[in-house]
């Protein structure tokens, strides 16, 4: 029911303008399919997503010959919830990492002000709720303020954190981070690094350094990359997916502030677009407000 909450205003959005887009219709014609990829497109679905959508219901009016408007919700449902299937698994409903892996390393990516600490600090309080036992370390070393924010969330939810100075080497906060949590046998070390998109080849090093560092502390690490995006960005989310995705292998996507924003679209455009599946969504300020992306639950909100 919180989800609902956290994404009612994009299910209003979404609902009411599919519904005025096709009013007085009966049947899905060429001008429904117009008003449905505009809809789309202004959900921020993207445009490759919105056509590929488009194609497969356009397949399906050539193939039933007639297809009811009422059933194009319907239609509509199953294929979103069809892409999002391509690449995400969409069972999980809790927070578990794989056991065989201790620690469990996440490096978190993302620009600045995307909700990156507040996703870390949301983790963190998570998986201790789970009984597992996390270490933080800061290695966005390049903002004094982000070193700051996630010692605040390391005292608000009780785990250790590691940090150096602002302007320390990054790989070696990441070092020491790995090695604190070997010696403390921790269960999960999320890493946070820093976000800046103006110098690629930079951010490129500076990721690669830090995983090159990572894995002298444990073996195939890290074992996820978390990309951080803002949902209420539209485009610039796709932009930010593009350039992080050439600078280091994302593995994962969390999607935040999706609880002020009528474009939650950009969640399936994002995972359909780069095929990463989406595994956290942010709907709201608080410590609560994460919640772990379940394919159907999503879609169901976007249409329910
Ligand atoms: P960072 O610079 O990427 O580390 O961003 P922060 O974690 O400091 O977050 C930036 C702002 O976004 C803060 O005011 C957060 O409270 C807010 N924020 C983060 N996640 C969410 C979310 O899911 N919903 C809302 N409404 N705000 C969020």
């Amino acid at each position: 029911e919180s989800l609902d909450k956290g994404l009612e205003k994009t299910k209003t959005s979404f609902f009411s303008k599919l519904g005025k887009a096709v009013v007085g219709k009966s049947k899905v014609d060429d001008e429904v399919l117009d008003s449905l990829e505009e809809v789309l497109v202004s959900s921020d679905v993207g445009v490759n997503t919105t056509l590929k959508i488009i194609e497969r219901i356009e397949a399906r009016v050539n193939r039933d010959k007639y297809l009811g408007v009422q059933e194009l919700n319907l239609i509509l449902r199953e294929e979103i919830a069809g892409l999002l299937s391509e690449t995400n698994s969409g069972d999980e409903t809790d927070y578990s990492i794989p056991k065989d892996k201790k620690p469990y390393v996440i490096m978190v990516v993302g620009v600045n002000g995307v909700g990156k600490t507040t996703t870390i600090g949301k983790l963190a309080y998570q998986f201790k709720k789970k009984g597992l036992k996390v270490v933080l370390g800061a290695a966005d070393t390049f903002r004094a303020a982000a070193i700051d924010q996630l010692q605040v969330w390391a005292d608000r939810v009780d785990v250790p954190i590691v940090r150096q100075e602002m302007g320390s080497d990054p790989a070696s906060v990441a070092f020491d981070t790995l090695s604190s949590a070997v010696s403390q046998n921790a269960d999960v070390v999320i890493i946070d690094t820093a976000g800046r998109l103006h110098n690629k080849v930079n951010l490129m090093n500076e990721l690669t350094k830090v995983k090159r560092v990572m894995q002298k502390v444990v073996a195939d690490t890290p074992h996820d990359v978390l990309l951080v995006l803002d949902g209420s960005t539209g485009q610039n989310a796709f932009e930010q997916a593009k350039q992080f995705t050439k600078a280091t292998e994302v593995t994962s996507l969390a999607v935040t502030k999706l609880d002020g924003t009528a474009k939650g679209g950009v969640v399936i455009g994002i995972s359909d677009e780069f095929q990463i599946p989406v595994k956290y969504i942010g709907v709201g300020e608080g410590i609560e407000d994460l919640q772990v992306f379940n394919k159907m639950e999503f879609v169901d909100s976007f249409f329910s």
